[in-house]
C-alpha cells in the first residue's frame, strides 16, 4: 500500500490548491477525484457560467448600443458556437490544472475515495478497480452539489439543475427560476439577455440572501428594466407538467399560476458528505450534512482536515483554495494568517462585489458605525462606459475607525472590490482609505468618494 504524507480527497479549487500547496511544503502527496479536475468551480460552475454571463452581456450591449450611435443590424446568436467557446476555455483549465498538479509531483489518481479507518482510504476507480493509500494526514475537499426541494425534483429535462442550464441545448421561451441567489440571478441574467422570458421567485424578502440589503434591491431594480420578473416573499408550491410544458403554482406575496418551458431549482447546495466512510474515521458532521471542524479546518478526528464548500459557510471556489492553503501550512507546522475577508461577487450586470459586514450585519452586533456612499452616476468612468447604475458604500466602525464592509453594485465590481480586500486584509482605518489617492477617471474614485461622505466631506457629492 502506498503510503504519503497527504491525501487530498477532491479536485476542486479547494484540493487541487491544497494539493500543490502540499507539494511546495515538501509533502508526499495523492489527490483523488470521483469525477472531475477543477471541481465544480471549472467545470460546472465559475468558469462555464462566467463564459455565458461575458458573451451575452456583450450581446446585451450590442443590442443596445444605439443610445451611443452605434447601430447594429442583423445580430445573430450561434447559441451552439457560444456553448463550444465555454467548452473550449473549460477544456484549457482542466487540462491546464492537471498539468500544475503533475508537474508540482503530486500523485493522481481517478476514483471515488472512501475512509477505510482514520489512517486509510479506499480508491475505487471508475472500472472498479480497489486500491488503498494511508497518510499521515487527509484533506476532505469533495464540496457539493445542487439542492433538491422535497417537492420538487430535478428530472434534467423540465426541472433542471445549475450544471443542466449551462448546457441546454435550446433556448427556452419561459423560463421560472426557483430562488434569486447569486447562481439564479445570473443564469437568469443569462436567458433574459437571450430572448427568454425569465421569472425568478424567491421566499426571502429581497433577492441575494445575506448580501446588503440596499445593494441586494438596487440591483434587483436593475435586473427588472432588463426583462426579469423577480417575486419576492413567494413560494413554489408545485410543479405539474401540462401538455408540453410546465404550470407552475406560486403562492405568497405573488399568489397564481405561471406557465414555463423549464424550471431551474436554484435553492442552494448540498454537502457531498455521503459515502465517505466518514463514520468509520471519526469525523462528524452537522444535521445538514456539513463537516464539522475548528478554527483550524480540523475535524473531530486529529489528522483528518476539512475545507471549502463540504464544511459550509459562503460556498465560493477562493475561499475554498484559501482555507486549502491555511490547512496544509497548518499540517506542515506553519502558522497561516486566518480569517481572512473574503469577497463575493456576483456577475450580473451590474455586478455586485461585497466584503465584511453588511450595514444590517453591523447593527445586529451592535456597532457604532458610519456609513457613506456614492452614485456611480456621478464617476467620470462610468459615465463614459455608458454604466451609470450602481453605488458603492463603505462602511467603518466609528469606535475604532477600521473599515468593515464595502459593498459596490457597478460596473466591473467584481474586479473594484479588490482594493477593499486589500485594504481590510492589512487593518486599514477609514482615514488611511482615504488618503490612497485613486487615478483619474476610474470607477475606483467612487469608492473614495464613498469613505469621504461618511464624513460628508465627499467632494463630486453634497452630503
Ligand atoms: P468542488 O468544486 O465541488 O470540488 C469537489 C470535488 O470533489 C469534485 O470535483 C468532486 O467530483 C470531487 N469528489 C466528491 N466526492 C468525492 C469522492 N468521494 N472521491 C473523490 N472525489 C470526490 N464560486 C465563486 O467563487 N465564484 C463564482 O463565480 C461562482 N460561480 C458559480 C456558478 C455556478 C453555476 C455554481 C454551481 C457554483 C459557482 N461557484 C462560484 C461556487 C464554486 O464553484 C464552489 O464554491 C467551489 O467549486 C467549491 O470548491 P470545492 O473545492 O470546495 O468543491
Amino acid at each position: 500500500m502506498a503510503n504519503y504524507n497527504l491525501a487530498v480527497i477532491g479536485a476542486g479549487p479547494g484540493g487541487y490548491v491544497s494539493a500543490i500547496r502540499a507539494t511546495q511544503l515538501g509533502m508526499k502527496t495523492v489527490i483523488v477525484e470521483k469525477e472531475f479536475w477543477g471541481g465544480v468551480c471549472l467545470n460546472v460552475g465559475c468558469i462555464p457560467s462566467k463564459c455565458l454571463l461575458e458573451d451575452t452581456h456583450l450581446l446585451y450591449e450590442l443590442n443596445n448600443s444605439a443610445e451611443r450611435g452605434i447601430k447594429t443590424k442583423g445580430l445573430e446568436v450561434r447559441w451552439e458556437e457560444i456553448q463550444m467557446r465555454k467548452e473550449k476555455v473549460v477544456k484549457q483549465f482542466t487540462e491546464g490544472v492537471q498539468f500544475l498538479l503533475k508537474k508540482n509531483g503530486v500523485d493522481m489518481k481517478i476514483g471515488s475515495a472512501r475512509f477505510v479507518d482514520s489512517g486509510r482510504l479506499k480508491i475505487i476507480s471508475p472500472a472498479e478497480h480497489e486500491a488503498e493509500v494511508s497518510a499521515d494526514f487527509f484533506l476532505i475537499a469533495t464540496g457539493g452539489r445542487p439542492a433538491e426541494l422535497p417537492h420538487i425534483k430535478i428530472d434534467h429535462e423540465f426541472v433542471i439543475d445549475s450544471t443542466d442550464a449551462l448546457s441546454l441545448k435550446e433556448i427556452p421561451k419561459k423560463l421560472l427560476i426557483i430562488g434569486a441567489g447569486a447562481i439564479g440571478l445570473e443564469l437568469g441574467s443569462v436567458y433574459a439577455r437571450l430572448g427568454s422570458e425569465v421569472v425568478n421567485v424567491e421566499i426571502m424578502p429581497e433577492c441575494l440572501p445575506g448580501t446588503d440589503k440596499e445593494i441586494a434591491g438596487a440591483l434587483r431594480r436593475e435586473l427588472e428594466k432588463q426583462g426579469l420578473k423577480i417575486h419576492l416573499d413567494s413560494k413554489v408550491d408545485e410543479v405539474q407538467m401540462k401538455g408540453k410544458g410546465l404550470t407552475v403554482k406560486v403562492s405568497g406575496k405573488f399568489n397564481g399560476e405561471i406557465s414555463a418551458d423549464k424550471v431551474l431549482l436554484s435553492v442552494g447546495r448540498v454537502p457531498n458528505t455521503e459515502n465517505l466512510g466518514l463514520e468509520r474515521a471519526g469525523v462528524n458532521v452537522e444535521k445538514r450534512g456539513f463537516i464539522l471542524v475548528n478554527e483550524n479546518f480540523q475535524t473531530s478526528s486529529p489528522n483528518i482536515y476539512a475545507i471549502g464548500d463540504v464544511i459550509g459557510g459562503k460556498q465560493l471556489a477562493h475561499k475554498a483554495s484559501y482555507e486549502g492553503e491555511c490547512a496544509v501550512e497548518i499540517m506542515a507546522g506553519h502558522k497561516p494568517y486566518l480569517h481572512r475577508p473574503i469577497a463575493g461577487v456576483v456577475y450580473t450586470s451590474p455586478e455586485v462585489a461585497s466584503v465584511g459586514l453588511s450595514e444590517d450585519e453591523a447593527k445586529e452586533k451592535g456597532l457604532n458605525i458610519k456609513v457613506g456612499k456614492f452614485l456611480f452616476r456621478a464617476n467620470g468612468r462610468a459615465l463614459s462606459m455608458n454604466a451609470p447604475a450602481g453605488l458603492a458604500k463603505v462602511i467603518a466602525n466609528r469606535d475604532t475607525d477600521e473599515v468593515i464592509g464595502v459593498h459596490i453594485l457597478g460596473p466591473y465590481a467584481g474586479e473594484l472590490i479588490a482594493e477593499a480586500v486589500m485594504a481590510m486584509t492589512l487593518g486599514a482605518s477609514l482615514e488611511e482609505y482615504q488618503l490612497a489617492v485613486r487615478a483619474h477617471p476610474t470607477l475606483s474614485e467612487a469608492l473614495r468618494e464613498a469613505s469621504l461622505s461618511s464624513e460628508k466631506r465627499a467632494i463630486h457629492k453634497v452630503d
